[in-house]
């Protein structure tokens, strides 16, 4: 079969490097490199060439797909479990939050209130199944099950730092999906995944896999219209040209699928126009000292700053990998009227420097070697309550026309590399069935 892939981040990679085998696979790719938003940044720092993704990316022990693909990809050696800290600052004081006996020490919060909290956690871990909860607002949630001091000290500034202004709408669904994740960890604390040489690594070899079998990814090409006819898939228009094709996996958001289908998908219409998405705009510096001398890699913020995180990778992976300190400083954004978005990329920086300076005393601008920013809009969906009922189908109507990727049902009720492989995989072993029929 003649299959065209749109899109190669993980989702597209993933159901390529299955179908490979035994179909015509065609990936188009509009970017100029691989990877979609695991994609690296290539630096060459002093003589030394290192990849380091353009956004903060780690591995859960829970990531099953992800980390079975490592193996068969023969990575397996480059895989690394690493403790990253974490700490959470509020009103200039860094609160470490690594191990039950820290959280206890969380000043912002009461002993009875810190009670509340570890009874939460508890009940959320014996949670397996959170459809019930999709209609549930999480701060509703929080607030009848811990009240009001726990919501505002504890939860509502993390759920205003990740969904800005859409925070109150989230799902109860999406934070127990959150909180299980992260607080699976043991007495010393969260252990997380990374692969050394960076998940460059990884979509370099996906990619190695697919074209050795003859299939294509085609970077620079961004598809302009899927062609449905009688409600069949015809092929796809990309440079002008019309390639036809026999199925088409879409793993694009879902802003984008329905200008790329003309808004011909019925009802699914309404739901992909229904579906929000928010940006990112995360700055990647290369630092000549570490930032954060505590050795956090993960750093919560609750102050007056344009970021909500700041994530130092050196601070878990070595630093001799790098030969520098590399920081990112993180924030999303809901549309493209934030100025995070609009800003010229010199003036997003400046902001974060000056962000950085009155949190870090330490820190000067001067210890800076480099600093970009990456930035792209539609990086998550906003998992507010009701959206399982969002959740795009894999088969959304005309004849061989398929959807893998962050919208997929294995991307809820969180997105992750580890979904996107999954909803790539679901999608090959379709067309692997139907082969054996
Ligand atoms: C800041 C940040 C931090 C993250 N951290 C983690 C983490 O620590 N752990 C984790 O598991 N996950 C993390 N994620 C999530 C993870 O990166 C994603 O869930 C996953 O990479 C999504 O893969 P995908 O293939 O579904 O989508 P994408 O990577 O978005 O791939 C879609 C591709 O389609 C391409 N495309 C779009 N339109 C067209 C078109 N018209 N024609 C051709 N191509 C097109 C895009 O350029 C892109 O390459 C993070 C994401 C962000 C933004």
């Amino acid at each position: 079969m003649k299959i065209t892939i749109i899109g190669s981040g993980l989702a597209g990679l993933s159901a390529g490097y299955k179908l490979c085998k035994s179909n015509e696979v065609v990936i188009f790719e509009k970017d100029a490199e691989i990877g979609g938003m695991t994609a690296s940044y290539c630096k060459d720092f002093a003589g030394k060439k290192y990849f380091i993704e353009k956004y903060y990316h780690h591995i859960f022990r829970s990531d099953s797909e992800l980390l079975d693909l490592i193996r068969e990809l023969g990575l397996e050696g480059q895989m690394l479990w690493l403790k990253g800290k974490s700490a959470y600052f509020v009103d200039g004081k860094n609160y470490p939050m690594n191990t039950p006996a820290e959280i206890l020490r969380f000043k912002p919060l009461s002993f009875t209130d810190l009670v509340k909290l570890g009874l939460l956690v508890l009940r959320i871990k014996l949670i397996n199944d959170t459809t019930s909860y999709d209609r549930i607002k999480a701060k509703t949630w929080i607030l009848d099950t811990t009240g009001q001091s726990v919501y505002e000290n504890f939860f509502a500034p993390l759920m205003k730092s990740k969904f800005g202004e859409n925070d109150e709408n989230i799902s109860a669904a999406w934070l127990i999906g959150r909180v299980k994740i992260r607080s699976d960890r043991g007495k010393e604390g969260e252990k997380l995944g990374y692969l050394r040489g960076g998940f460059n690594s990884l979509i370099e070899a996906l990619a190695k896999e697919i074209t050795a079998k003859g299939g294509r990814i085609l970077q620079n090409k961004a598809v302009k219209e899927i062609v449905i006819k009688d409600n069949t898939v015809q092929g796809v228009i990309a440079d002008g040209d019309f390639i036809p094709c026999d199925a088409v996996i879409s793993t694009v958001e879902p802003r984008v699928l329905d200008i790329i289908t003309k808004s011909k998908l019925g009802t699914i219409h309404e739901t992909l126009q229904g579906i929000r998405y928010q940006g990112t705009a995360c700055a990647l510096i290369g630092l000549d000292k570490g930032l954060m001398k505590d050795g956090n890699y993960w750093l919560n913020i609750k102050a007056d700053v344009p970021f909500g995180a700041v994530i130092e990778h050196t601070n878990f992976m070595p630093f001799e990998d790098y030969g520098e300190h590399l920081v990112y400083v993180t924030s999303y954004f809901q549309d493209e009227n934030d100025s995070l978005w609009l800003k010229k990329e010199e003036e997003v920086l400046d902001s974060y420097i000056k962000g950085l300076e009155n949190m870090f005393p330490d820190f000067s601008r001067t210890d800076i070697h480099w600093a970009k920013l990456f930035r792209r809009m539609d990086t998550a969906p906003v998992y507010e309550k009701g959206y399982l009922e969002k959740v795009l189908p894999f088969a959304p109507g005309p004849t061989g026309l398929y959807l893998a990727g962050m919208f997929s049902s294995t991307n809820y009720p969180e997105r992750s590399m580890n979904g996107s492989v999954k909803a790539g995989f679901e999608a090959a072993k379709f067309f692997t069935k139907k082969e054996e029929n």
